[in-house]
């Protein structure tokens, strides 16, 4: 069924007086869940056995950027994942520490009925930043990250949810670079001792499905990247659709199995050998820059928000932000990567033939075959020159082998005659017709 032909789901037809309703804003988000009356979710959303799904955001040494590009996923929004409008996908119930409406004791009573095993439904983890290391804050007393505290007034550090809440979940999906890799707060020098989500719950990690950590690296990822992520591996859970296809490293592979460089709107440059020399030049930046040919992402064909953006299609270098290795691999940003100098050679070499090649191919296609006839381009916008004759000679053999073995444009007989006695003269490719049959 076409999602946009479903009913509305009850969260869309309440209003928000109905909503307000009887519920106590004391209670949790998780606790006024528990009370809805089961099966209150629309047509489309019953497929599958799962209604309903709780994800819990842990943010870490993060600034929330991930957060910022996940609210402006198109495919799917975040909206359509919290009313359950895609068919089959369950409705997700989001507790998050920047967006949720609740605070203090209400917000952390959700993270404390899925640690206690209290939720009575499914959940997922969703670790935004990387993980310091709380034994080296413990030393002086410190906490680097916290969310909630002890009965006696304590922070608990967020990790301490993460293996509270890792073991039970469904899926544990690491956002953005800094959760998937260590990311900036991982960079050479820091004092926190920052690491992955990976590195923190290690090799032997499994979900409570059997999954392994889920990465959906990028500073900041594309924010489609991960719902369209999420809404696949809820498919999975509902039994409607296969496990997606994940690399060796856990990311989605179906998003992360091509280099920037081979969807760049800039990669005809660089197979051409022209490069641009400033910010602004309109082609390839690998020499002022530019990792995308060893860079694993899809920020050139899916844009950063709707397919709009990202950075090579907005003029900005790749420095390898979906990568294991940034930053510090990809330091410093502003020097050409060191195997440009065969790669990029090369492509000037090979290009300084075929450009010429390809010039004159344009030109020659550049023209109504009627033109040629005429001898002349009737533009009032400049003059046109005429090909010489060395240039018409190649494009003479061209032609051949253009059409070597194929079959030519145009009618090959010389006269055609139709029943009603209508005749068509034989017409090559680059002739007329006779002119009492254009009239
Ligand atoms: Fe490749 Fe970067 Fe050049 Fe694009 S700008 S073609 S990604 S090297």
């Amino acid at each position: 069924m076409d999602a946009t032909t479903l009913p509305p789901s009850t969260l869309e037809r309440e209003t928000s007086d109905e909503r307000a309703g009887p519920v106590d804003l004391l209670t949790s988000s998780a606790e006024r869940e528990m009370q809805r009356s089961p099966g209150a979710e629309r047509a489309g959303a019953l497929l599958g056995p799962v209604k309903v799904v709780h994800a819990y955001w842990l943010a870490g040494m993060s600034c929330d950027g991930c957060t910022v590009s996940v609210t402006g996923a198109t495919a799917p929004s975040v909206e359509d994942l919290l009313i359950g409008r895609l068919p089959g996908v369950p409705r997700v119930v989001l507790h998050h520490p920047v967006t949720s409406v609740e605070s203090g004791d209400a917000f952390m009573r959700n993270y404390e009925l899925a640690a206690e095993g209290k939720l009575n439904a499914p959940y997922v983890v969703i670790y935004e930043g990387s993980i310091a290391n709380e034994a080296l804050a413990a030393e002086t007393g410190g906490y680097w990250c916290a969310m909630g505290s002890e009965t006696v007034p304590k922070p608990i550090p967020t990790t301490t949810w993460l293996k509270r809440l890792a073991p039970g979940a469904a899926a544990v999906i690491a956002i953005g670079t800094c959760a998937t890799w260590g990311g900036i707060p991982a960079a050479y020098g820091n004092p926190t001792g920052a690491m992955s989500v990976m590195d923190f719950l290690g090799k032997e990690y499994l979900s409570a499905l059997g999954l392994p950590i889920i990465n959906v690296p990028g500073c900041s990822p594309v924010g489609d990247n991960f719902t369209e992520t999420v809404a696949a591996v809820l498919l999975f859970l509902n039994g409607l659709g296969p496990l997606p296809e994940f690399d060796e490293l856990g990311r989605p592979a179906w998003l992360f199995n091509q280099t920037v460089h081979q969807r760049c709107v800039r990669a005809g440059f660089y197979e051409e050998g022209t490069f641009a020399e400033r910010y602004g030049d309109p082609e390839c930046l690998v020499e002022i820059g530019c990792w995308g040919p060893v860079v694993q992402c899809n920020i050139t064909s899916r844009g950063a928000i709707n397919h709009v953006g990202g950075c090579m299609n907005t003029g900005g270098i790749c420095i390898g932000c979906t990568m294991p290795g940034f930053p510090d691999r990809f330091a410093p940003f502003y020097k050409r990567p060191p195997g440009t100098i065969v790669s990029s050679t090369t492509s000037r070499t090979v290009g300084s033939f075929v450009r010429p090649l390809r010039r004159i191919t344009m030109q020659f296609q550049n023209r109504e075959p009627r033109w040629d006839k005429e001898r002349s381009v009737p533009s009032g916008w400049g003059n046109v020159p005429e090909p010489g004759p060395l240039k018409k000679g190649m494009h003479y053999f061209y032609e051949k082998l253009q059409h070597h073995n194929a079959a030519q444009p145009g009618r090959t007989t010389k006269e055609e005659r139709y029943d009603d006695g209508y005749e068509v003269a034989g017409v090559r490719s680059g002739e007329s017709a006779p002119p009492e049959q254009l009239a």
